[in-house]
């Protein structure tokens, strides 16, 4: 038994290991066994843990199957790195049409949380780009499905947090791009309403749009980043600049109050200076975190959670304005404070977390009792505008926000693989 945590560093638990190594075994190695498939553990709570039980770590599965450069077709294990697809495929003009913050997760992990990123809007979430997968399910069957093929599976499969099956491999369809390089622009914005006119003004001509949002404001003040491909053909570019880590944990937490109100005037007001456009490597420009390996241990022993959620257009502005009402009442949060809209298109998962909206991301320290108060009046928030909140974040969110976020979780549950569990599916689900 080894000890295993996620990202949020929130608990370690002993896990029994099981590598998965041989794409052609691994039908036969999880037929009749009970566990749970871990791909590179980026989840921050529970989704990835099944403490006191057997994990099947995809890692390994890392090899790529098949790749036609003049269509952009990619047949791949599931374990494969977004990073690893996307050095490779950039050399011949192609990229993942949709990755989240951190390239540093497994095909597999991304189909089971049906992530999103910077270009929902246009691109919707990753679900939306996979011809097909397989998957191995403990009865012994292998299925393979996808948009028009056992669509009730691939539906299920997409967003359903590894409770359907082990994903073995999936036929991804890339994006054509000129090379490596945005056209990114740098707006401040003094408030929530001036976040939205943006937001509103930038879908329909910028492919990717973030905002990061000063949680200690109250008033929603922020920067909005947007971006383009730029039309520079350079497929061989690596991004300048050398990778650091956080080399230990420390006792406390780096993230507290002093340093959260210090970090964030610095960092608005910077950029409120070099607002503007500039030229940016994607890499550095859509996953600046993954340069900083370990930054999990700058929140301490106790870890982090992080909190997303997402809520209706209509009841955005009030909803998140209340949220971060609350949460500067608390003196929580920290400088990984994310707004977002999402767009109008639906996803293609029963449980996938986009819908039309606006979403909100914060990490939170872990404080115990105070945090805990704070994360029932932001549940109160979230229930009230009728929004949801991501499992793929969470290690604590209420059964009952759970079952009234997700409508379709009767349906999707017809597709429960019974010989896989989660903490989070016996928290949520009660098995
Ligand atoms: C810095 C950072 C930034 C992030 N930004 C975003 C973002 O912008 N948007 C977003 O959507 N998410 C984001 N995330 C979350 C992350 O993208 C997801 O948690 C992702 O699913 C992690 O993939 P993983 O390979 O680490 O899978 P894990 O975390 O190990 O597992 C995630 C889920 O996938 C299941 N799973 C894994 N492999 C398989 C398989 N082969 N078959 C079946 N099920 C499987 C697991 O059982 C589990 O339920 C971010 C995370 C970090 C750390």
């Amino acid at each position: 038994m080894v000890r295993v945590s996620s990202w949020g560093r929130l608990d370690a638990h002993e896990h029994e290991l099981a590598p998965l190594l041989d794409r052609t075994r691994v039908a036969a190695q999880v037929r009749g066994g009970q566990g749970l498939v871990q791909g590179n553990a980026r989840s921050y709570g529970d989704v990835c843990l099944n403490p006191g039980g057997r994990l099947w770590r995809s890692t390994s599965l890392d090899r790529f199957i098949a790749f036609d450069p003049a269509s952009g077709r990619l047949r791949c294990e599931a374990g494969v790195l977004l990073r690893d697809i996307q050095r490779m495929s950039l050399a011949h003009g192609w990229l993942l049409p949709v990755t989240p913050g951190t390239q540093l997760v497994t095909v597999g992990g991304a189909i089971a949380n049906d992530v999103h990123g910077k270009n929902h809007h246009l691109l919707g979430s990753f679900g939306d780009h996979v011809l097909g997968l397989s998957l191995a399910r403990t009865d012994g069957s292998v299925i393979e499905c996808g948009p028009d093929r056992q669509p009730g599976w691939f539906a299920a499969t997409v967003g359903g947090m590894g409770l359907t099956g082990v994903i073995v491999e999936a036929e991804l369809q890339l994006r054509r791009v000129a090379g490596p390089w945005l056209v990114t622009d740098t707006v401040p914005f003094r408030d929530l309403d001036e976040f939205f006119a943006l937001a509103d003004g930038s879908e329909a001509g910028w492919e990717q749009t973030v905002s990061w949002v000063d949680c200690l404001s109250g008033i929603g003040r922020g920067l909005f980043f947007r971006a383009n491909p730029a039309n520079i053909p350079e497929r061989a570019a690596r991004p300048s600049g050398r990778a650091h880590r956080v080399p230990f944990v420390p006792p406390v937490s780096l993230v507290n109050g002093l340093s959260l109100r210090a970090f964030n005037e610095t960092y608005f007001r910077l950029n409120q200076l070099k607002a503007g456009r500039t030229l940016a490597h994607f890499e550095k420009y859509t996953y600046p975190l993954d340069n900083l390996h370990d930054w999990n241990r700058m929140y301490g022993p106790r870890g982090f959670y992080q909190y997303q959620s997402v809520v209706p257009r209509e009841v955005g502005r009030y909803a998140v304005g209340a949220m971060l009402e609350a949460i500067k009442a608390s003196g929580q949060g920290s400088f990984l404070a994310v707004l977002k809209t999402f767009g109008d298109r639906p996803s293609r998962g029963m449980m996938s977390f986009p819908r039309p909206g606006v979403t909100l991301a914060l990490d939170f320290p872990n404080r115990g009792a105070a945090t805990a108060r704070l994360f029932e009046r932001l549940d109160a928030i979230v229930r009230e505008a009728g929004g949801r909140i991501y499992a793929a974040k969470d290690a604590r969110m209420p059964r009952e926000l759970f079952e009234s976020g997700y409508p379709r979780l009767a349906e999707f549950l017809q597709y429960r693989d019974p010989g896989i569990s989660s903490a989070m599916s016996r928290r949520l689900i009660g098995s």
